[in-house]
């Protein structure tokens, strides 16, 4: 018998609001000192008020503009009971059946994966359990801290699919400016729920969530763990617990926490204090002008300009590579996109260099004023000295020793060429046969040639094997 998983996430993550968001007590969870940012609102004390946080708001409308959903035009806000000792109020205002955006879909590596909604929420304070005592510590600077929620369908099959996902949302987020989703600090939380069916069954297994997944690897190595072992059970003729479990790192496998029989009741109601939120279509465009350019868009963009794919998604990713190479074909229109994106992506780039003086180097490359190699010299001294003009420093390389290294290279590329056999011998580490070949040069050159500079460029050029 076959079997298929089911996958789907429920991710949390914190907003990057200056106040949280129902109160104006400054939003900063981590770097305060305990119990430092808390008023009596995020502290539920009896007869507050909360007050709405537009900007938050705001944010997750953009993001679920940003994930292709629709936006409820009337949205409210409810409260979900239950008691923590990290929630002082004795519950947490949520959304409960209308949430601010529903409905939409991310293509990530070119499957597409719905999302059921985004709500915003509030976050809890933090308990602290010091080793070895027998009491536990609060902290309330987390408490009311912006916090949306994404839950998708469950489109996703595998382990790596769920990490991609995450991965893909933490790369919008970063680019919207919504919220840092730093996974270790839990600015960015995610849940996977898994089951496992028989191949092409109708209905879905029973499901199992992990909790408390720190970093995208834990996210794809568990999720795979999990649908391993829960095949193996019904391969067996078990049954799976629904149940909640966690992931350890060191032993790589997933480990019962709780058992989750019947569905816990929050009571949810409407927030009777807060007033609903009604979105015009002027809320709604005035955000819309404001969305940057999306992973997905930027990605299409540098294809279409030639840039490989997988230059492309790096310069993606990274987006101040991404900016960077921007800036400088922006500048230099007649500079091949291509190549410029090949040295961002391959070489170490200082970012101070003015993107002006970067295209310079490129174009003296582009017009083989110097070669390869000369252009990587040049490139180390501007990523030392960023304000110095690529064309100045090609002359105060003095001029000789630049022909001399362009002659040379010539020179070198010809005994490569001629003594293939000590190339194939240096390639298996042989280091005589290093010395053989700047031999070779020395003679070739009369002596002339400076011997140390020679074995570097052999050394790299067979090293890179590239013919320069
Ligand atoms: P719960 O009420 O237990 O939180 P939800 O219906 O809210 O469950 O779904 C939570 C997440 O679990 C969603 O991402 C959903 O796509 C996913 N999910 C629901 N049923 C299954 C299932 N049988 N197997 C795997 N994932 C599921
Ligand atoms: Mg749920």
């Amino acid at each position: 018998m076959k079997y298929e998983a089911v996958i789907g996430l429920e991710i949390h993550a914190e907003l990057n609001t200056e106040s949280k968001m129902f109160c104006s007590s400054k939003n900063d969870p981590f770097h305060s000192e305990p119990n430092k940012n808390i008023c009596p609102v995020c502290m539920g004390l009896p007869g507050t008020l909360p007050v709405m946080n537009r900007k938050a708001l705001d944010w997750v409308i953009m993001s679920g503009l940003a994930m292709n959903c629709q936006i409820n035009k009337f949205s409210k806000w409810d409260r979900k009971n239950y008691y923590y000792p990290d929630l002082p109020k004795g519950y947490q205002i949520s959304q409960y059946d209308l949430p601010l955006a529903y409905k939409g879909f991310l293509e990530v590596g070119g499957k597409k994966i719905g999302i059921t909604r985004i709500h915003l929420e509030e976050d809890t304070g933090k308990l602290i359990h010091p080793k070895g005592e027998d009491y536990s510590l609060v902290d309330f600077n987390r408490s009311g801290v912006p916090l949306m929620e994404l839950v998708t369908e469950p489109d996703i099959t595998t382990g790596l699919q769920a990490a991609n996902f995450a991965q893909e949302l933490q790369l919008i987020l970063r680019t919207l400016g919504i919220s840092k989703t730093n996974m270790e600090k839990g600015e960015m939380r995610v849940e996977v729920n898994i089951s496992v069916r028989e191949m092409g069954a109708q209905s879905f297994g029973t499901k199992v969530e992990i909790k408390n997944l720190n970093s995208f690897m834990a996210v794809e190595k568990s999720v795979d763990f999990e649908i391993h072992r829960q095949t193996e059970i019904l391969q067996k003729g078990g049954k799976i617990v629904q149940e909640t479990r966690g992931w350890n790192e060191d032993k790589r496998l997933t480990f019962s926490q709780r058992a989750k029989e019947t569905a816990m009741d929050y009571r949810y109601f409407p927030e009777p204090d807060l007033p609903p939120v009604e979105i015009s279509q002027e809320w709604l465009s005035q955000i819309k002008s404001i969305i940057p350019e999306l992973p997905a868009e930027r990605r299409t963009r540098y294809k279409n300009m030639g840039v490989p794919a997988n230059y492309a998604e790096v310069l993606t990713s990274i987006g101040i590579s991404g900016d960077y190479f921007d800036k400088v074909v922006r500048i230099c229109k007649a500079l091949n996109a291509r190549s410029v994106a090949n040295w961002i992506v391959q070489e170490e780039v200082n970012f101070q260099i003015k993107p002006e003086f970067f295209g310079d180097l490129m174009q003296l490359i582009d017009d083989k004023k110097i070669n390869v190699t000369i252009g990587r010299e040049v490139l180390k001294r501007l990523n030392s000295s960023p304000e110095k003009s690529p064309i100045k420093i090609v002359e105060e390389m003095d001029i000789r020793t630049l022909n001399g290294a362009n002659e040379l290279i010539e020179i070198i590329d010809r005994i490569l060429k001629t003594n293939s056999q000590a190339v194939n011998d240096c390639k298996k580490g042989k280091d005589m046969a290093i010395g053989y070949l700047v031999g070779q040069v020395m003679k070739e050159t009369r002596g002339q040639a400076d011997s140390i500079k020679t074995r570097e460029i052999i050394v790299s050029k067979i090293a890179s094997g590239r013919d320069d």
